[in-house]
């Protein structure tokens, strides 16, 4: 193919002609793309990010970024074939590709549903509830949390171009924060590839998203407090940037996930009969050769008892050997090149150091010889084992990662040291422990987790479902501590969160409705003549509230719940037992203080409250006794626009309502929130 110029895209527009530094076909080193020489304004690009990117994104509202980003999601998707071409040429098998690809689609998909589903449809995120601060209930404080303001600069290792890019894309997004995604030359075309895709579906707001191809040049230096950098990469390259002044001056926040050297366990109690045994070789092999090795994730360190660590080796050994490497399109290759030649030096360099003194158990020795046209040409590795019998003194095998189809075995006496062993790589990942005892989890999992960000736990239980060691969830936290940079990524809303700024607030509960536009027990509210529940949505205003009739609980109520439910429990209906309880008298059922909460609320009519979906936060206060007077107060507390209709077409929007159910002297005796979907007006016209 004739080689193109990648451009980068700054400020609305694609830039840079000139050919700088070139990139290769890992699969035969062809030239394939080149840099470019022009130098990025950054100042511009930062402008472009704050004046541009910021307004517009601040434009929409969580939920409708959610549902942009399902969107993208959508359109890429339809378009992966094309990234999975591009992806070729890094070497990548199509499982390795997919991964990337459809891996990086899927955390779209992934972080538009949580943002769906847990975040408010503005740009105000309550982190409560409320905590009164005084006495006399006119003085409380909360928490909320907000969109900074600022630019996200994403910087990514050349493993995973895509996934890289669009894992951290993401939560910013949601976030309202623009990105400026700088990859790692090795691989950026296919970043660029993405990015192009992603600027032409026409759904990413002006300023929202800039591509950096090359290098950051004086863009760090320019960074300020509400900006925020995160990174990907090597230990040292991490420890370089952070060390940069002007990030260590404005207090940018610094995010690293760095290289790390996972482990795998083989507990004590699992023996080479056992089906967990070849779990964790397969396990091994697998993370070993997957995208030839080049996994943040791999498992770098595989610890097994000394008295099993020949058997290990034997099957490791076998599984090796039958692993056929070179071009990913010809049948029946399971393992790719390295990303380029520049890596292939690195790793032959690294696999050197750490064969010293050590025992190799699979190499290029054992037969290596990847299919393909011109494969001699690539960056084709041989899977390598190496034995480490004294790992407690060896520094090398914690320390040295050699990115590739590269793994060091060592022995162990005793889960404490394997567990030593383990953390002897100062933070990872992740690790896996691999045991049929629940005990030795109970004792280990603890230990590991104190330096590991995932533990992963494999038994033949949960190998039936499990998604494997190396692979990070949008739903889980993705970092490690210490050596794996000290950083956490997805992990859920979590990640959105750390994008967004969190402030307390202080002040009257009205005050602080209005800010969190969710009620605040306390806070003045809104009755009129007309139900809460007979308001379309569009008409519901938090804090709307309806204080219901009073109701006697009688015996009957007692013993008809009881019939109804089939809940005769001796608090309700042993009367010389129930004196012996901290009531000293028999009392209502809560779920029937509940119910009859229910039955003093509803409007029992059909109107614009469509369904209730289930109640949250429900606790019984106070005992309701025989004789006791209960009412109920139900306040609008929380409106969700999802933009959603339902099957019949009728737009929806999610009400969360505040209900206090108090006795005869004013005392709180149920408090919960319900969840509703209520109908718009809109539609219903
Ligand atoms: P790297 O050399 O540290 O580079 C990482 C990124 O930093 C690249 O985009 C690189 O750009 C950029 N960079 C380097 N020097 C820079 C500077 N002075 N200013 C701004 N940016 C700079 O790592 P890599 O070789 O791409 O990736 C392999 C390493 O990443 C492995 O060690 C692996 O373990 C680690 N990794 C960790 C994770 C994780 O989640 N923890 C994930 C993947 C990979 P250029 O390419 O232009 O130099």
């Amino acid at each position: 193919m004739t080689p193109t110029t990648l451009q980068s895209y700054i400020a609305g527009r694609w830039q840079g002609q000139q050919a700088h530094q070139a990139l290769h076909s890992a699969l035969d080193n062809q030239l394939i793309y080149h840099t470019h020489a022009e130098k990025i304004d950054f100042d511009e690009a930062l402008t472009y990010a704050r004046k541009q990117g910021v307004p517009q994104l601040m434009a929409l509202d969580f939920q409708k970024r959610a549902q942009r980003l399902k969107a993208l999601a959508l359109y890429l998707m339809e378009r992966k074939e094309e990234l999975y071409e591009i992806s070729h040429l890094t070497g990548a098998t199509r499982p390795d590709s997919w991964v990337d690809v459809e891996g990086g689609i899927g955390t779209l998909f992934a972080y538009a549903s949580m943002g769906s589903r847990e975040l408010p449809s503005s740009n105000v995120l309550h982190e409560g509830p409320a905590m009164a601060l005084g006495k006399r209930g006119g003085f409380a404080g909360t928490h909320i949390l907000v969109p900074r303001g600022g630019v996200a600069v994403h910087i990514n290792a050349f493993n995973f171009p895509i996934w890289g890019m669009l894992e951290k894309f993401a939560p910013t997004f949601l976030a309202a924060m623009p990105c400026i995604v700088k990859p790692a030359t090795a691989t950026s075309y296919l970043t660029h590839a993405t990015v192009k895709m992603m600027m032409d579906s026409g759904l990413v707001p002006e300023g929202s998203l800039q591509l950096v191809i090359g290098s950051t040049g004086d863009l760090l230096d320019r960074l300020g407090g509400f900006d925020a950098v995160t990174f990907t990469g090597s230990a040292d390259t991490a420890a370089k940037l952070r060390a940069n002044q002007n990030l260590i001056r404005e207090a940018v926040p610094f995010t690293a996930e760095a290289d790390s050297l996972n482990a795998a366990i083989l507990a004590p109690d699992v023996t080479p009969d056992d089906e967990e045994f070849d779990l964790f070789v397969k396990e091994v092999a697998r993370e070993m050769t997957g995208k030839a090795g080049q996994k943040c994730t791999a498992i770098r360190r595989v610890i097994v008892p000394e008295q099993y660590a020949d058997a290990v080796g034997e099957r490791l050994r076998a599984r090796l050997s039958k692993i056929v490497v070179g071009n990913p399109k010809v049948e029946g290759v399971r393992m790719g090149a390295l990303a380029s030649m520049d890596q292939h030096r690195d790793v032959s360099a690294r696999v050197e150091m750490l064969a010293r003194g050590n025992e190799v158990l699979f190499s290029a020795r054992d037969g290596f010889n990847p299919v393909g046209d011109n494969c001699g040409s690539g960056a084709f590795f041989s899977p390598t084992l190496i034995l480490c019998r004294n790992g407690m003194v060896n520094d090398a095998v914690h320390d040295i990662e050699a990115f590739g189809p590269v793994s060091t075995m060592m022995t162990y006496r005793g889960i404490d040291e394997a567990l030593a062993l383990a953390a002897r790589g100062k933070g990872s990942l992740v690790t896996t422990l691999v045991t049929k005892d629940p005990a030795i989890a109970a004792h280990a999992v603890p230990v590991a987790a104190a330096s590991h960000g995932r533990v992963h736990i494999l038994d033949r239980v949960s190998a039936v479902d499990s998604t494997g060691h190396g692979s990070p969830l949008p739903q889980l936290k993705h970092g490690g501590p210490g050596r794996a940079g000290g950083g956490e990524e997805l992990g859920g809303i979590r990640a959105v969160k750390h994008f967004l700024q969190r402030a307390a607030v202080q002040g009257s509960p009205t005050m602080l409705a209005a800010v969190t536009g969710e009620y605040v027990r306390g806070a003045e509210v809104k009755e009129s003549d007309v139900h809460p529940f007979r308001r379309w949505f569009e008409d519901l205003e938090i804090g709307h509230s309806l204080l219901t009739h009073r109701r006697t609980v009688s015996e009957a109520d007692i013993v008809n719940f009881g019939g109804v439910s089939g809940d005769y429990f001796y608090m309700h209906f042993d009367e010389i037992a129930a004196k012996d309880t901290q009531f000293g008298k028999r009392i209502a059922h809560g779920y029937f203080v509940l119910s009859a909460a229910a039955g003093l609320f509803v409007s029992p009519a059909p109107g614009p409250v469509l369904a209730n979906y289930g109640l949250d936060n429900l606790r019984f206060v106070a005992p309701v006794a025989i004789g006791d007077t209960i009412r109920a107060r139900l306040t609008c507390k929380r409106k969700v626009d999802r933009n959603r209709t339902d099957e019949q077409g009728r737009g929806q929007g999610v009400v969360a309502w505040d209900v206090q159910v108090t006795n005869q002297n004013d005392e709180l005796v149920a408090s919960y929130d319900i969840l509703t979907l209520v109908q718009k007006r809109g539609e219903a016209q």
